[in-house]
């Protein structure tokens, strides 16, 4: 049961507002002392015909206490005193509760019955002119019937106007509201997020301005073009267009709108709604798999080719080769062949953290010594570089997957010796702090631009720069490593100064955190792809 309001003399309605003047003013005119209107509350069947329930009607009454009400309204619903025939009350005594009559009518008109309005008077009061004169008691009936169908259309309202309220805050889709001046008046919480504007900064602005809309080009989109003006101009839908929108802090982001013009009750287009879906990931990942071709073919064509020629050249019947040179020529080839394994053991490594994460055997480690045995392997391998390495003496133990950091370590000494000219040194440095072990890898190399920092650590990355075009790579060496550290609930980073050098730091946790990230995948070969990629760095 709905108790829409109580009485004149407690509390006021407010949804009921309209309906409790029009019983109040009911009552009055027909010289009751109170009254109550019994309403289904799903408004099906015949109005109240067949209530049997509490707990089906919504009750407003005037003029009563709230018990008071709930006691008759129950009363009323046992009360089986037949109705007239001819349409007067049906006139019911109760003394206990009421010490008068009660005449009930029945509401409704030509769409059906909406309910039951109950007058309490004294006694002899259901004689009164308004019941027993047929043209009076239909306009009261009229009157009653008409704000109850107010009433109930204004509660639908509210209840559409409620769940519109939580579609638009929850929808994953951006969705901006905009008038026919083009001024934002809506702007939901994923709109929010895509844009880093809050409602309340962009409530009232022209939409072009905070929203700095451009076709796929980057040309800002000409009114001609726009989907919002356009919808509103022809009333349609514009569905699907793909465009790009400026995030407050200056980011791009790639959309597909659909703009649909709201019209008023006479067909004019007031206002438009605009769908916004951000499509900046799947363009993302549509990039990413031509990247992916891209990187590979010519990662693999390089070494391929190389090794082709070389051997061709060493098969022809017509040369004989010195001992010297065929030397030279198969390491060479033994070289390329390295640098193949190598790109397929990252890729295949690559997929495999992409598919399902990485299994970590952990073990207690010595840093500091797992460092010094890669560096002079390293050193082993690029002779002409110096690489000096610094821990402090105390450098605690900590529990990591040996294999896994190797790799992370020759990752970075790799890249160190890539990026950075021939004869600069390369410094490995080990420092502990409260709760972290950080090994840095320096050099004095070309740097990396501020807005590529944190991409570098992503798939297939490369700084679009010449030193890149000239070093072989696949853009995979950085995203292993920070799979790898994180895997470890450690962190990966870099500090870079264009022409200054860069500085790639990770850090491991000093004591084991059982809630540290660690994803599990079965790789029965995984070990033996690790150790070829090693032998080939
Ligand atoms: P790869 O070296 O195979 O291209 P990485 O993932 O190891 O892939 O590195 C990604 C990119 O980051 C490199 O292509 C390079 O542009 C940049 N980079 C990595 N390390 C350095 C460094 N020490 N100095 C300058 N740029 C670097």
């Amino acid at each position: 049961m709905a108790i829409l309001w109580s009485t004149g003399v407690t509390e006021q309605p407010r949804s009921g507002d309209t309906l409790y003047r029009a019983l109040g003013h009911a009552t009055a005119l027909v010289e009751g002392g109170a009254a109550l209107l019994l309403l289904r509350d799903d408004g099906q069947g015949d109005g109240t015909a067949d209530i049997r329930s509490l707990e089906d009607v919504s009750v407003i009454g005037w003029g009563l206490e709230r018990e008071t009400m709930q006691h008759i309204a129950a009363f009323l619903l046992e009360d089986r005193t037949p109705e007239p025939l001819d349409g007067r009350p049906r006139v019911a005594v109760n003394t206990d509760l009421w010490g008068g009559e009660i005449a009930t009518l029945r509401l409704g008109d030509l769409a059906g019955t909406v309910g039951q309005v109950h007058f309490l008077g004294q006694k002899g009061f259901s004689t009164r002119r308004q019941f027993v004169e047929p043209r009076r008691r239909q306009a009261l009936i009229g009157e009653l019937t008409a704000a109850v169908r107010l009433h109930q259309e204004v509660a639908r309202l509210r209840q559409e106007n409620r769940q519109l309220s939580s579609i638009l805050h929850f929808s994953g889709d951006g969705i901006v509201t905009i008038d026919a001046a083009l001024r934002i008046t809506g702007f939901n919480p994923a709109m929010e997020t895509m844009t880093a504007w809050r409602q309340h900064e962009v409530l009232g602005r022209f939409y072009h301005d905070v929203l700095l809309p451009r076709d796929i080009q980057g040309n800002p989109l000409g009114y001609d073009h726009d989907p919002v003006v356009l919808a509103i101009e022809t009333g349609k839908a514009i569905t699907d267009r793909q465009l790009i929108l400026l995030a407050r802090d200056g980011q791009t982001v790639d959309v597909s709108v659909t703009a649909a013009a709201v019209r008023a009750p006479n067909g004019q287009p007031v206002s438009c709604v605009l769908n916004v879906r951000d499509i900046t990931r799947s363009r993302e990942s549509e990039e990413l798999r031509n990247t992916f071709v891209s990187v590979v073919s010519h990662e693999l064509q390089t070494p391929i080719a190389i090794i082709k020629g070389y051997a061709s050249t060493l098969a022809r019947e017509d040369a004989h080769w010195d001992a010297a040179t065929l030397r030279d020529r198969l390491k060479a080839i033994e070289e390329e062949s390295d640098r193949l394994n190598h790109l397929l053991g990252n890729l295949l490594y690559a997929s495999r953290i992409h598919a399902g994460g990485l299994k970590m055997e952990r073990t207690e480690i010595d840093l500091a010594e797992v460092t010094r045995a890669v560096v002079r392997r390293f050193k082993a391998r690029s002779q002409d570089r110096d690489i000096t390495v610094r821990f402090p003496s105390n450098f605690p133990l900590v529990m990591a997957d040996r294999d896994r950091i190797e790799e992370v370590l020759m990752n970075l000494l790799d890249n160190a010796v890539k990026y950075s000219p021939r004869n600069q040194p390369i410094r490995v440095r080990g420092q502990v702090t409260e709760d972290d072990v950080i090994v840095s890898v320096t050099d004095t190399g070309q740097g990396i631009p501020l807005r590529e920092q944190e991409r570098i650590f992503e798939r297939f990355q490369r700084v679009d720069n010449s030193m890149a075009r000239r070093t072989q790579g696949a853009g995979l060496g950085l995203y292993i490593c920070k799979a790898i550290v994180e895997a470890h609930g450690g962190r990966i980073w870099v500090k870079s100064e264009l022409g200054q050098g860069s500085s790639f730091s990770f850090s491991l946790p000093r004591e084991e955190k059982p809630q540290a990230p660690m994803v599990i995948f079965g790789g029965h070969n995984e070990r033996q792809e690790r150790q070829q990629h090693e032998t080939s760095i």
